[in-house]
């Protein structure tokens, strides 16, 4: 039998991307392996987000065309797309080449190689993506971006913005729930741009809120100046709602996110955080945040830290700039120099921990309720699970996937809460 092994890298779009994949060979006859060394065909699917992203993806790739000659070896996803045709010359042992819109044209073209790049129309597809492991289900609700931010490859490796249907996503959604998934994550690069036909995101979220078996709901991620009353109201209205957002800032300064064409203001972003906080008590907050980008002064990194500090999110994922040629930021004036960008991004690392190490010692002694996940990645003599507003929990005790407990906040693992189960009697399981 034909066989084929997938390698993700980058975003859960992706990973949702290489399920679909998964499925789709899977249905043509395929058949999975658990190692790359036991397949036929090997797929990377990279991501070209980052310079760093993009070359791990091509490294991997031509590991594998060296390592397994006797294999055929495919790259697909934004990095397919992103660097092309280009990639034939560069890694001549390619066979096969897909971008994220053609992926349903992988099977046609796996036996034989190939390539299949740009953007063609949307159709839904009825075959069921291969699901991971755990409880959670990736849930695609649209394709492609129509912002044009500086710095994005994105509109160029996913196309424009395309919604699919409510009834679509819904019987994705029913059958993840049915297949014994409780937690469905929704996905979209732009995911609150989300609109068909008068639907909108908040009312999309609305209606899968309600489904039997759904024990949390949650997405990302969203465009801070797409949010509105609505979508704020159904998180906070819905108990299955996860209550956290994902607000991408990127830069704490006017002046810079001009230079990024985000389409927001300081004043706009901390007005929303405030109205967020007000109608969600104990919201989440993360965000992306990136330093040197051109034409970044000290005084707009200075107004950055100021906004970490004000808001204290509770993650930020946190980049130095790297230009992507191809991109319009790649040929702004006043590039910044790569050893001043690594110090910035140092000094804003230390102010998130500062800020976070103070918000997380108020959270030790707080009950919470907490969704297990599975064993902890790190040490599996405990268990991992999530707070409704997205704070990662460990856990002592003999717990299953799906479990809901209740518990204390007993210590901190760096800035993880570690909880001890309460018992219906009110005494404790575990401590540390
Ligand atoms: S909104 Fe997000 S995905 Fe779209 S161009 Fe901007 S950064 Fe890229």
């Amino acid at each position: 039998m034909r066989s084929f092994y997938v390698e993700t890298l980058g975003c859960q779009m992706n990973k949702a991307d290489s399920e679909r994949v998964a499925g789709l060979l899977l249905a043509h006859g395929w058949k999975e392996t658990q190692a790359a060394s036991d397949a036929e065909l090997i797929l990377v699917n990279g991501c070209a987000v980052r310079l760093k992203a993009e070359k791990r993806a091509v490294n991997r790739a031509s590991e594998y065309v060296r390592t397994y000659p006797g294999a055929k070896v495919a790259l697909i996803g934004c990095v397919a797309e992103w660097r092309g045709q280009e990639l034939l010359s560069t890694l001549p042992g390619l066979h096969l080449m897909v971008s994220p819109a053609r992926l349903n044209e992988l099977p046609d073209l796996a036996q034989a190689g190939g390539i299949a790049l740009g953007h063609t129309m949307w159709g839904a597809e009825r075959t069921e993506p291969r699901r991971g492991m755990g409880i959670r289900a990736w849930i695609p609700v649209m394709r492609g971006c129509d912002r044009n931010c500086s710095f994005c490859v994105v509109p160029a490796t996913r196309g424009t913005q395309v919604s699919f249907p409510p009834s679509f996503v819904m019987e994705r959604a029913v059958d993840a729930l049915e297949s014994g998934y409780i937690e469905l994550v929704l996905l979209g690069q732009r995911v609150s741009a989300y609109s068909y036909r008068g639907i909108s995101f908040a009312a999309l979220l609305k209606q899968l809120a309600v489904l039997p078996g759904l024990r949390r709901i949650r997405f990302t991620a969203p465009y801070p100046s797409d949010i509105g009353d609505d979508l704020l109201e159904v998180m906070a209205s819905t108990d299955v709602v996860e209550k956290r957002l994902h607000l991408p800032l990127q830069s704490g300064s006017d002046r810079v996110l001009k230079l990024m064409r985000r389409e927001y203001t300081i004043t706009g972003y901390l007005d929303l955080v405030e109205r967020a906080r007000a109608l969600i008590p104990g919201l989440g907050l993360s965000t992306d945040l990136i330093v040197g980008f051109p034409g970044e002064t000290e005084a707009d990194f200075g107004a950055t830290l100021a906004v970490v500090r004000t808001v204290g999110f509770d993650t930020a994922f946190t980049f130095a700039y790297s230009p992507r040629p191809g991109t319009v930021a790649a040929s702004l004036q006043d590039q910044v120099p790569a050893e001043v960008s690594q110090e910035r991004l140092a000094r804003l690392v230390s102010a998130h921990h500062e800020v976070l190490a103070e918000k997380r010692k108020e959270e030790v002694g707080a009950m919470v309720k907490v969704l297990v996940e599975g064993p902890d990645r790190k040490d599996p003599r405990f268990m991992m699970g999530k707070t409704s507003n997205g704070r990662v929990v460990i856990l002592e005790g003999d717990f299953a996937s799906g479990d809901e407990v209740s518990a204390r906040v007993i210590g901190l693992r760096g800035h993880t809460l570690h909880a001890a189960h309460v018992r219906a009697g009110g005494d404790q399981s575990c401590g540390s």
